[in-house]
This record gives C-alpha cells, sequence and structure tokens, in this order.
C-alpha cells in the first residue's frame, strides 16, 4: 500500500508492507488526518525528538534510521478486525481514537514509532478498545481534527478558570485557536489573543476571541488593569486596600519558542495562572525570582485524557465547533511533502489534512 515515509531528513511517498491488525487491533482506511506542527519538527530533528522523548522517560520506540510514516490526528473507516476482538463496531464504521497502540514496550504513539505507523497511509492499524464512532455524519476532515482540539480541551480544563477569569492568549495557530475554542465553551470572557500575523488575529476573532491584539503594536499585557486584574503588586496593594473584588487573569503560551517564559514572568500580572501548551524543545532561560515576587502559577500540559478527547469529538459532532475555521487544505499523499514545505511557513494555513484515497 502507499503511504508517504520520512526517510532521512525527507518525505517520499513509497510502496509499504500492507496494515495487518494483530490481537486486539482492527485495520481501518484512512479518511483524513491532519499534519501537525510535532509531525514537521519530527521530518526534519526526529533524532532531537527522541532525545527528549527518552530523556522524559518515554520507551525507545522509534528508530530513526527506519522509514517512519508520520500521522496521529487520524479519522478511518474500520475495514477488518484482527483477532481477539470484540467486533462492536460494523465495518464501514467512521472512527477516530486517541493516537495509541499498546505494544511490548507498554503504550506507544500511533505516527511517531517504528512499530505502529501514523495515518499518512492508505490504511492504518488501530486498537479496538481506543475507537470512537464518529457521531452525526460529521466529516472525516472535521473529525479528524477532535485531535488537535482536544489538546485545547485539556490546556483549558488544566487551567480551570473561573466565572471571574480573564483569559488571554499568546499565538494563535492551530493550538492557539483549540484553546480559544475550549474557552468559549465553558463561557469564559473575556478573551484576549495575540499574533503577529493579521490571518490568525482574525481566526481568534472569528471563534470568539474579544479583543486581538498585535504584539508589534500592543503589548498583549496591556489591557489587564481595564479588566479589574491588577497588572502589577503596587497595583494590586492598592486593589486590595480599596476592597475592590478582583479577578484573575489565565494565560495559554500556545508559542514555545525560548524566551516566552522569560516574557510572561517580565510581563505577566500577579497571581497569574500560565498553561504552557506550546512545546518549546530548546534551552530557554528565565529569571525565576520573578515569578517567585509575582506569585505566578505555572502548568505544563501535554495530549489529553480519553475522557477530553471523547467530549471534544461530541462537541464536534453537535455542531458546537465551527471546523471551516481550522480546515485550510486538502492534499493527496502525492502532495503531501509540498504540504509540509507549506507549512514550514504557515501563512493563510491552519490545518492541512491528507486525504490518502484522493
Ligand atoms: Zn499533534
Amino acid at each position: 500500500m502507499k503511504a508517504v515515509v520520512r526517510r532521512g531528513p525527507r518525505l517520499h511517498v513509497a510502496d509499504v508492507p500492507e496494515a495487518v491488525p494483530q490481537a486486539g487491533q482492527v485495520v481501518a482506511k484512512t479518511l483524513a488526518c491532519g499534519i501537525c506542527g510535532s509531525d514537521l519538527h519530527a521530518v526534519h530533528h526526529l533524532e532531537h525528538s527522541i532525545e527528549m522523548g527518552l530523556r522524559s522517560g518515554a520507551a525507545n520506540t522509534l528508530d530513526p534510521a527506519r522509514d517512519l510514516v508520520l500521522g496521529h490526528e487520524f479519522c478511518a473507516e474500520i475495514l477488518d478486525y484482527g483477532p481477539e476482538t470484540d467486533k462492536r463496531l460494523k465495518p464501514g464504521t467512521q472512527v477516530v481514537s486517541t493516537p495509541f497502540a499498546f505494544g511490548p514496550l507498554g503504550p506507544e504513539l500511533i505516527g511517531f514509532s517504528t512499530r505502529y505507523r501514523g495515518a499518512f497511509a492508505e490504511r492504518l492499524v488501530l486498537t479496538e478498545a481506543l475507537l470512537l464512532p464518529v457521531p452525526n455524519g460529521l466529516a472525516p476532515e472535521a473529525a479528524a481534527l477532535t485531535e488537535p482540539l482536544a489538546v485545547g480541551t485539556h490546556a483549558v480544563s488544566v487551567g480551570d478558570p473561573g466565572p471571574r477569569s480573564v483569559a488571554l492568549v499568546i499565538g494563535c495557530g492551530p493550538i492557539g485557536l483549540a484553546v480559544i475554542v475550549a474557552l468559549k465553551r465553558r463561557g469564559v470572557g473575556p478573551i484576549i489573543a495575540a499574533d503577529f500575523s493579521p490571518t490568525r488575529r482574525a481566526r481568534a476573532e472569528r471563534l470568539g476571541a474579544d479583543i486581538v491584539v498585535d504584539p508589534a503594536e500592543t503589548s498583549p499585557h496591556a489591557a489587564w488593569s481595564s479588566f479589574d486584574v491588577p497588572a502589577t503588586l503596587a497595583e494590586m496593594g492598592l486593589a486590595q486596600m480599596a476592597g475592590r473584588t478582583l479577578r484573575d487573569a489565565i494565560i495559554f503560551e500556545c508559542v514555545g519558542v525560548p524566551g516566552m517564559l522569560q516574557s510572561l514572568m517580565e510581563g505577566a500580572p500577579p497571581g497569574a495562572h500560565v498553561v504552557v501548551v506550546g512545546a518549546c524543545a530548546e534551552d530557554d532561560t528565565i529569571l525565576p525570582v520573578l515569578a517567585i515576587n509575582k506569585q505566578l502559577r505555572f502548568s505544563f500540559v501535554f495530549a489529553y485524557s480519553p475522557d477530553e478527547f471523547a467530549e471534544t469529538l461530541h462537541a464536534l459532532g453537535e455542531g458546537e465547533i465551527d471546523p471551516e475555521v481550522f480546515l485550510t487544505g486538502k492534499v493527496s499523499l502525492d502532495e503531501t511533502a509540498a504540504a509540509f514545505e507549506r507549512l514550514a511557513s504557515p501563512g493563510n494555513d491552519v490545518k492541512i489534512v491528507v486525504q490518502p484515497w484522493r
């Protein structure tokens, strides 16, 4: 069967061995699979990604010298069942699932494993127990957004905003937009969104951000005082003496480049909760005493729980999320390498979806 393989730091369309389900697994036809920032990173920096995984305590499931089939944001159609399966869903059922498989070394990430190929392929093997049927005739491209949107669901649930929280989202790429979606669904407002790109700011606005900021012109932290969030320790002291009821700040860092943490320690209002979603994979320097003086709280988040994933799929199925803001391109396997190039400088793109049957 045909797949896009990462061989060295390049993508090729290649013939790969057929996907064969083992015990507890199904074989499925890939209908759609989104290209993720971590896929882009893996093409050029796979060895570094592996090292980061190992240093975090993950199992060694990836041999960078072998062909790798990426793709973990998928929607697929069940074709057939392997041995020792319950077969509770009929072949032909469209499904999504969290991108996990269970191998001899424990859980592995589909699309970041030599053993479990990802969905930039005509067919893939999935774990039966994790399959969720796509509800309400939701289009496969939209269902494939469950995975990246669930990242936003999780970030917001860790942030745990209350009725008086004011949210700031820094970076309006796919992750920042997913955070805005989750904040809106939770009724949080106002939402301030910051990004250098006018198209990204327009998308943030379309999803319901109340204020959009171009950081080249205005500091994302300029508006705190106008929402009753004391912007400095001095303002906080005065507000407390005056007996004012204050609001709290919750900040989502969705950029993931060096310098972001330090700029938040300098700019965030005292007592803010910073949720770090952007995955910076380089050494970064911070001056912790600033965060101490302001009593900032930092939470670092990864992925989502199975419940958050299922809840996000349900919301998509109920039409609570507009997938069109995210879907900016559909490509075949042959066009996938070019789509990766396009996303290296995203411009007008958010999510390009690969449709291997094209
Ligand atoms: Zn991803």
